[in-house]
C-alpha cells in the first residue's frame, strides 16, 4: 500500500515556511505569560503569547506549525545560542483574532546534569537548567525576543475541516498544537465544526494537566468535542509505589468501542504529539483491532509479526504513518 493510495486522505493547506530565518530573526514582544497547569505542580509550564505584528510571521502561521526562539547570550563554547523550536498553541488567527499574536506552551527544563562524554566529570549531578525554556519563562511582559519561522507543513488541519473527524493524542506539552487546533475547529469565526473531535491527553499527575479548564468548558459547550485524560502516576484508592495509572495509549484502547466507528470511516484523521515512543502503543492497538490500514503502512519486515510483539525499534524502522496519521514526537 503506498502512502498516496489511502482513502480519505486530507487535502492540506499550503503552509508558509521559513519566512524569517533564525540567522536574521524578527523581533517579537512578549504580551502574556501565565502558568497553565491545573494545580500546584512540580512541573512549571507557561502559556506564552508573543506579538509578532509588523514581522513577516504576522498572519502567516497555521495551527500545528512551530516557530523558533533564539535566547540571548552564548553557549559553553562561546557561540550564540541556537534556535529552539516551539509548537504554536494558537489557532491560525492567533490569540488576537488577527494573526498578530502567537502563543506556545513552555515547560521549564530542569534536570540533574548527566555526564555525556568520558571527558565530563563522571561524579557531577548539579542542577541543569534548559537555556531557552527558562529564558522564555523568566522574561516579563513587554520584553522583546528574537523569533523565526514558521516551521513545518504537515502537522496542520485540512483545508476542509468538516470533511474529517479528529483524534488528537498528546503527552505533556505535546498538547500545544492541539490547543490551537481545537480552538480553530470549535471557535471558528465561520461557526464551529460539525465534526467529531476527540482529544486524549496524557499527564503524570492531574495537577500537571494543561489548559484543563478550557477543554472541560469546550466539552460542555460542544457535544461533538470529547476530552479524555490519562493520568500515569495516580490510581484511585492507591498510594505510593503501588500506584499505577494509565498511559494515553491504554485510554485509546479503552475508548475503542466509541472510536471504532470513527476510525473505520473514511473521515478520521489521527494526530499524535509529545514524547517519542508514545506512538508504539497506539499503533499496536490499531493493528490489534484490524483498523491500522488507513493510518500506518507496514513494511514486509514487520507485517508477519504479531503486533503484540512489535518493539520500538521495529516500529521506528518498519512502520510509516500514512497521510491520515500525523506524528510529531520528540
Ligand atoms: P510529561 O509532563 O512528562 O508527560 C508525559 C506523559 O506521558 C507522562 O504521563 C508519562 O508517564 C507518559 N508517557 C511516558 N512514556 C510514554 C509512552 N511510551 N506512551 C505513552 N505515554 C507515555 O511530558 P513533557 O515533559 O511535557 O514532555 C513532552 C514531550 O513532548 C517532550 O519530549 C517534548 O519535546 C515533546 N513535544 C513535542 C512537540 C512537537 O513535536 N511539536 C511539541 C511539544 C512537546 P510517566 O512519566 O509517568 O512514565
Amino acid at each position: 500500500m503506498s502512502e498516496t493510495s489511502v482513502v480519505g486522505e486530507p487535502a492540506l493547506p499550503q503552509a508558509h515556511m521559513h519566512l524569517v530565518p533564525p540567522t536574521e530573526p524578527a523581533i517579537g514582544t512578549l504580551v502574556e505569560s501565565y502558568i497553565c497547569t491545573k494545580g500546584k505542580s512540580n512541573a512549571v509550564v507557561r502559556h506564552i503569547s508573543i506579538d509578532v505584528s509588523g514581522t513577516p510571521l504576522a498572519g502567516q502561521f497555521l495551527a500545528g506549525q512551530s516557530f523558533g526562539v533564539i535566547a540571548p547570550g552564548f553557549d559553553a563554547f562561546g557561540k550564540p545560542h541556537k534556535v529552539r523550536l516551539y509548537s504554536i498553541a494558537s489557532p491560525s488567527w492567533g490569540e488576537d483574532g488577527g494573526g498578530n499574536v502567537l502563543s506556545t506552551t513552555v515547560k521549564r527544563v530542569m534536570e540533574e546534569f548527566k555526564p555525556q562524554t568520558p571527558k565530563d566529570d563522571q561524579e557531577a549531578h548539579h542542577l541543569f537548567l534548559g537555556v531557552c525554556s527558562n529564558y522564555m519563562c523568566d522574561i516579563k511582559v513587554g520584553s522583546e525576543m528574537k523569533v523565526s519561522g514558521p516551521n513545518g507543513k504537515r502537522f496542520v488541519l485540512p483545508i476542509d475541516a468538516n470533511a474529517h473527524d479528529y483524534i488528537f493524542i498528546a503527552t505533556g506539552t505535546g498538547i500545544a498544537p492541539f490547543r490551537g487546533m481545537v480552538l480553530e475547529l470549535l471557535k471558528n469565526p465561520n461557526g464551529p465544526t460539525s465534526s467529531q473531535v476527540h482529544l486524549l491527553m496524557g499527564s503524570p499527575y492531574t495537577t500537571d494537566l494543561m489548559y484543563d479548564d478550557l477543554f472541560r468548558r469546550l466539552e460542555i459547550e460542544h457535544p461533538n468535542f470529547h476530552y479524555h485524560v490519562a493520568i500515569s502516576r495516580e490510581s484511585p484508592g492507591k498510594v505510593g509505589l503501588e500506584c499505577r495509572g494509565e498511559y494515553v495509549d491504554r485510554s485509546f484502547g479503552r475508548l475503542m468501542p466509541d472510536l471504532t466507528p470513527l476510525l473505520a470511516s473514511d473521515r478520521a484523521l489521527i494526530y499524535i504529539c509529545g514524547l517519542a515512543g508514545m506512538q508504539t502503543g497506539i499503533f499496536k492497538i490499531l493493528a490489534k483491532q484490524g483498523l491500522h490500514q488507513p493510518y500506518i503502512t507496514l513494511k514486509p519486515e514487520i507485517a508477519a509479526i504479531d503486533p503484540a510483539q512489535w518493539n520500538d525499534e521495529q516500529i521506528k524502522r518498519h512502520i510509516r504513518p500514512t497521510r491520515r496519521c500525523m506524528l510529531e514526537v520528540y
